[in-house]
This record gives structure tokens, sequence and C-alpha cells, in this order.
């Protein structure tokens, strides 16, 4: 029988590099995401790799919502065996100017919903003896850079919270690892370089080569299909003495 993987803000960026990488293998889907036509995009991947697949709306920044959607997807397909905690988003500004609103959004989204997802999935995974639990992290869970306070503490919470999940379901043979990609060209970077260049008084290609590049011994962007191959490893039955790690992929930077 086919597996599934529940993967968050999968509508669009490496979630949704990560969505295909599985499908491609036969796993049934559970997308997520915002993206107005988002069950547009969801339906066209299960099509393109003739999987099942749901399209859940839950806005990962309240529980219930979180809830449901796991809900949904055991009663779908009658298990998980792969939650991949992505969703995420972003705000650059000064401590002192960074909004209140902005910073409790993304300690929700980036951090608590991995929590309530996790929680949400745990009497499946610990009922069948399996489940792999991949958080997708940062460079920014184990460094940090200024004007980024809200995203820096929920990174590097997220990293906190994976070595707490990898001990806790060891004896039930669920693993749970983060990775912290470096800088990957997506929406997510993309909407940033007009806040960054504002903090920076930087022009916008001075943003990208002077800030997001800067960081990288490799000066490229980290392709978004390493980081879904790099989810696939850690997804695999062959990974399960694989657990609590933060793993870099992220062309050299944490090498600093
Ligand atoms: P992206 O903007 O393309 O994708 C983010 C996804 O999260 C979207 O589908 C969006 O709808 C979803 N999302 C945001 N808020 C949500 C909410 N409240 N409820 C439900 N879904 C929500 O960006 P991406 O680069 O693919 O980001 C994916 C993850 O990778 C994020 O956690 C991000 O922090 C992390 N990451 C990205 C980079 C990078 O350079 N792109 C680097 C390190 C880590």
């Amino acid at each position: 029988m086919a597996k599934t993987i529940l993967i968050t803000g999968s509508t669009s960026g490496i979630g949704l590099e990560t969505a295909k990488t599985f499908a491609a293998q036969g796993y049934n889907i559970v997308f997520n995401g915002l993206e107005t036509n988002g069950a547009d995009i969801a339906r066209q991947v299960a099509n393109e790799y003739n999987v099942g697949y749901l399209f859940s709306p839950a806005n990962m920044m309240y529980p219930a919502e979180i809830r449901t959607m796991v809900a949904e997807a055991i009663a779908a397909f009658g298990s998980i065996e792969v939650l991949v905690n992505n969703a995420g988003m972003q705000y650059v500004a000064p401590v002192n100017e960074f909004p209140d609103d902005k910073w409790d959004a993304i300690i929700a989204v980036n951090l608590s919903a991995a929590f309530h997802a996790t929680k949400a999935v745990w009497d499946c995974m610990k009922n069948q003896g399996y489940g792999r639990i991949i958080n997708i992290a940062s460079a920014h869970g184990l460094r940090a850079s200024a004007f980024k306070g809200a995203y820096v503490a929920a990174k590097h919470g997220l990293v906190g919270f994976t070595k707490t999940i990898a001990l806790e379901g060891a004896p039930y043979g669920i693993t749970c690892n983060a990775i912290c990609p470096g800088y990957v060209d997506t929406a997510i970077v993309r909407k940033q370089i007009p806040q960054q260049a504002k903090a920076h008084n930087m022009t916008e290609k001075e943003v990208i080569d002077n800030i997001f590049l800067e960081r990288h011994a490799v000066k490229e962007f980290v392709p978004i299909e390493l980081v879904a191959q790099t989810t696939w490893f850690l997804a695999s039955p062959q990974a399960g003495t694989i657990t609590g790690i933060a793993l870099p992929v992220d062309a050299g930077w944490t090498a600093h």
C-alpha cells in the first residue's frame, strides 16, 4: 500500500518540490498552503504522477486547523508515514521597528505549527511503530543575521524541538531531523529583497550579492532539488538510525 506524506506549505517552493519528489515515488501527498491556486497545484501534481492526494488550506497559525488537516489526512489514507514541517514566513526589520504581529505570526507558523502537527500525528506514528518527521529549519537555525529576530528565534527553537522529538520518538520507530538550508531561490527569499534593501540601505542586486550569497562559501543559491532529495533520504526506511540532527544544506555557510 502506498505510504502517505503530509507536507505543510507545499503549494510553493521547497514544499512543492518535495511533494513532486515523493509523488514520483508513489507516495500519497497531503498538500497544504495559502496560495490561492493551491487546490489546482495539488491536483496537477497528483494527476501528473497518478497518486492519491488531499489539499488542505489549513492556516498554520491556528492549531485547530492543523488538527483538522491531520485528522482528514488519516481518515483519507489510513496513516501518515512522513510529516514535513515546512511552512514558513519571514519578515526583516530592526528590532525596535519589528511589528509585534509579525513576531507572533513567525513564531506561530515557523515554530509552534511544527509542535501542533507533530502532536497531532503522534498517536498514529506511535501505534504503527514507524514515523519520519522532518523539520525544514534553516542555516538561521544555527547562525544569526541582523534584522531577522523572529525568524532566527523560531528556527533555533525548531532545531531544539527536533532534538526533543528525536528522543521521545526513538522507542517507537519515529525519527525526527531538521534540515538547515542556506539560501534557496524561492518566493520567501524574493519577497524579502525589498525589506533587506531598506534595512541595509542597499540596492536589490547588492542584497543578493552582498547579503545572501556572501554567506555561502559556494557562491550559488542552494538548488531546490537538493533540499527535496535530502528530505527523501531522511524519510527513507534506511535512515532509521539518523535522528536528532540539524543537517546543513547550505553551500558552506555554517563552515564559518
Ligand atoms: P515559499 O514562500 O515558496 O513557501 C512557503 C510555503 O509556506 C507556501 O506554500 C506558503 O503558502 C506556506 N505558508 C506560509 N504561511 C502559512 C500559513 N500560515 N499556513 C499555511 N501555509 C503557510 O518559501 P520556501 O523557500 O519554499 O520555504 C519553505 C521553508 O523553507 C520555510 O520554512 C523556510 O523558512 C525554509 N527555508 C527557506 C530557505 C530559502 O532560502 N528559500 C532557506 C532556509 C529555510
